[in-house]
């Protein structure tokens, strides 16, 4: 029988205390790595890692992904508790829909440094010790969006294109130390923050899915998990679309 077996690895998921994140570090200690749960509430990341399991294999840890001091520091916890981090998803992400002339800077600053400048944070703090290692995964969960546009979301698709050029950077920068850096962009997928969208609009975004139904967020983590696995050791720099067709 040929499985996914990650014992052994330690995963960082970001924004895991709901939604994809929470399904993304669920599959990953399910497949058997050490896994901390990641938000901005300490009670919250450790109630979920403590439904994860023991704490030998799950912890919480809370950081605002926008500050470097709390990244540093809670990566930091992570590698003394659970090990050297060898896969790190990117998932935190956040919206402020506006339209682009009553976009406040506020609301463009907030969506840049939560879902783009947070990822730099996380990969930098990272990378030195994978590089000592010569070798680690990095997932970046963009968005459908970052790759065709979205009205009322220029700041969210400037975040998520330019999570594109940064795994693709970076990529390029440590494929030589073996450091795997992918992208994923999930399309419409049924979590609290699409839960917002009026059914017209929900309407006509099933229109335009080619398979015709929204996304669940253990679709997306499936393929978070071939990402991190062996069989994908010849994949980096790669923008894998998990949208039921959207965006091809
Ligand atoms: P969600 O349910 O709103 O969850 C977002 C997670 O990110 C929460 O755990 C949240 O934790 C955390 N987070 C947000 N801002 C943060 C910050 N500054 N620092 C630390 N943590 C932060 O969102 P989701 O729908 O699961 O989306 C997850 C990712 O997929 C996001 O990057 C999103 O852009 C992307 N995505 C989603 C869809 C979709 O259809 N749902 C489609 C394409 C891409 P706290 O708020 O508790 O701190």
């Amino acid at each position: 029988m040929i499985g996914i077996d990650l014992t052994g690895q330690t995963a960082l998921v970001t924004g895991s205390t709901r939604g994809i994140g929470l399904a993304i570090a669920k599959t990953l200690h399910a497949a058997g790595a050490a896994v901390a749960v990641h938000g901005r509430s300490a009670e919250q990341a450790a109630t979920v890692a403590g439904d994860l399991g023991g704490p030998d294999r799950a912890m919480g840890v809370a950081a605002d992904v926008a500050d470097p001091l709390q990244v540093a520091e809670a990566i930091g916890a992570v590698e003394s508790a659970l090990g050297p981090i060898t896969i790190l998803v990117n998932n935190a992400g956040m919206t402020r829909d506006n339209l682009l002339i009553r976009m406040s800077d506020d609301e463009w600053d907030a969506v840049l440094r939560a879902n783009l400048t947070g990822a730099f944070h996380t990969m930098r703090a990272v990378a030195k010790g994978m590089m000592k290692r010569r070798g680690g995964r990095i997932i970046n969960i963009s968005s459908v969006v970052g790759i065709v546009g979205n009205k009322g979301q220029a700041n969210y698709a400037a975040s998520k294109a330019g999570l594109i050029g940064l795994t693709k950077a970076v990529a390029k920068e440590y494929a030589s130390r073996n450091i795997l850096v992918n992208c994923i962009a999930p399309g419409y997928v049924e979590t609290e923050m699409t839960a917002a969208l009026p059914q017209e609009a929900s309407d006509a975004l099933l229109g335009a899915i080619p398979l015709g139904r929204f996304g669940q967020a253990n679709e997306v983590a499936g393929v978070v998990l071939f990402l991190a696995s062996d069989f994908a050791k010849y994949l980096t720099g790669q923008v894998v679309a998990v949208d039921g067709g959207m965006a091809m």
